[in-house]
């Protein structure tokens, strides 16, 4: 059955075919699009009314590589065996970035290559070194604008041309630089809708995937500034206008790329993740050593992160990794390089740890809400799961990988100056093209996505795949 359908899409492949764009707003909370900065998005509010819409549940965790990994392949993190911006390999203690190649299921534009069709991916994370086929533009995992990040080649040459040197990131965006970070956000948010309108109008493509990291550094260096749940926010502060201001320019950019679509064209604007107020850190780590799961040769001077402790393999059972959540594994014998922990000792440790950390309460008597997720939440465990994931008082607080802080909360990130952590919600709004317009759904799933494009594109849909088709 699936052959037929294949060939059939194969030797017909425009005719009467509905045209998909995706529009990828990293990291935009529902409250924010849908109700804060409604006046200042006519045209994903115009969409809205005439569509479907919603806020929509990401991945566990909310982390933006495997979110979008898993949106477009209907797929969870340990079923493509990515857990967060980077993996880990085996002999190791050191992780790295996550490339294309190390997820374990196809994107739904693998699959619409395969059948002769043309998908353009620009910009989504994962997508550095570029794979070969259809239009792709690397993601801000990008080293350089000079690294060789088009597919085809020819295309980076052309595109610098006309939109200058590629900006895949914001330089250093957890400073207290507001005003540098603000004009470089805007100039990379511009550049990116940019080259989307121009390969969209000249490259005609079936599926058109784009993903501007631009609103999540917004929100990590402007949070405070604009939302007014934030605590730190001042109603009359220098920046007050400045989410106001950026969500505009997001709207206006999806309304120039809307202008290059028709009839036949189905859109969807979609985040990986929300955001919300980031109300302080837990040093995971000093939690570890002050009970002993840890243990270092020296405890430093000065906050230093886990890569360069002095780390006491020989006597530790579990070390931590931080971020938007935090990861700890197991010193396990046999998969670490210098592994302590026997495999039979496994699980009562990793019950014990799991116990004492749901029971980590902030020293001002605030109960915290400490959510941890084993590896058995995954329907697979490919790759190097976290043998447990902690996300402390929901996701209000980070938690922190460095040691030296000589205490077990901080008030912010150990990264930079940060507005805002990750939040389970982003939002979907899809229009266009013939589907129906449902109006406001409140159960929308990260993993819909890929059902839904595989419908609208006419692909196979695989019974094992996660989430709904909402075209219907
Ligand atoms: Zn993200």
């Amino acid at each position: 059955m699936t052959h037929v359908k294949r060939k059939r899409d194969a030797e017909n492949p425009k005719g009467g075919m509905r045209r998909v764009v995706v529009i990828g707003l990293d990291c935009v909370p529902p409250r924010l699009a849908f109700d804060l900065f409604a006046r200042d998005m006519p045209h994903l509010h115009e969409l809205m009314a005439r569509g479907t819409w919603g806020p929509m549940h990401s991945t566990i965790p909310p982390i933006t590589v495997p979110a979008w990994a898993c949106m477009f392949s209907g797929r969870d993190p340990g079923e493509l065996g990515v857990y967060g911006f980077q993996t880990r390999k085996g002999g190791s203690y050191r992780a790295e970035l996550v490339r294309p190649s190390d997820l374990r299921a196809e994107r739904v534009w693998h699959e619409l290559a395969a059948v002769g069709r043309k998908p353009a991916v620009l910009f989504v994370p994962p997508s550095f070194p570029p794979e070969a086929f259809g239009i792709q533009v690397g993601c801000f995992l990008t080293p350089s604008s000079r690294s060789p990040h088009t597919y085809p080649p020819r295309l980076q040459a052309e595109l610098e041309q006309r939109f200058g040197p590629y900006r895949m990131d914001v330089e250093d965006f957890r400073s207290d630089d507001l005003d540098r970070i603000g004009a470089e956000l805007r100039e990379m948010t511009c550049q990116h809708f940019d080259i989307a309108s121009h390969i969209l109008a000249h490259e005609q493509p079936d599926l058109l995937v784009m993903v501007d990291i631009g609103p999540d550094r917004f929100h990590h260096a402007f949070y405070q500034h604009i939302e007014p749940r934030h605590p730190q926010y001042q109603e009359d502060g220098p920046y007050a206008r400045a989410g106001h201001d950026y969500y505009a320019l997001l709207d206006h950019k999806i309304g120039q790329l809307l202008a290059h679509t028709g009839d036949d064209t189905t859109v969807i604007v979609a985040s990986d993740h929300g955001a919300r107020p980031l109300l302080g850190g837990v040093c995971l780590n000093e939690w570890l050593i002050e009970h002993g799961y840890l243990r270092l040769r020296e405890y430093p001077k000065r906050v230093t992160p886990l890569s360069e402790l002095a780390i006491d393999w020989s006597r530790t059972r579990a070390f931590g990794e931080g971020g938007y959540c935090g990861r700890i594994q197991l010193n396990l014998a046999g998969r670490e390089p210098q592994g302590i922990v026997p495999e039979h000792a496994r699980e009562a440790l990793v019950v014990e740890l799991a116990q004492g950390l749901s029971e980590l309460d902030h020293p001002h008597g605030k109960r915290l809400r400490n959510l941890i997720v084993p590896p058995s939440a995954y329907r697979g465990t490919y790759g190097r799961p976290p043998d447990l994931q902690v996300f402390f008082d929901d996701l209000n607080y980070r938690a922190l990988g460095s040691v030296g802080h000589r205490c077990l909360f901080t008030a912010t990130n150990d990264r930079g100056p940060d507005g805002c952590n990750h939040d389970w919600h982003g939002i979907f709004v899809m229009a266009g093209g013939g589907v129906p317009a449902r109006g406001r759904v409140d159960d929308l799933q990260i993993y819909d996505v890929a059902k839904t494009l595989r419908s609208l594109l006419q692909l196979p849909g695989y019974e094992d795949l996660l989430g709904s088709d909402r075209s219907l």
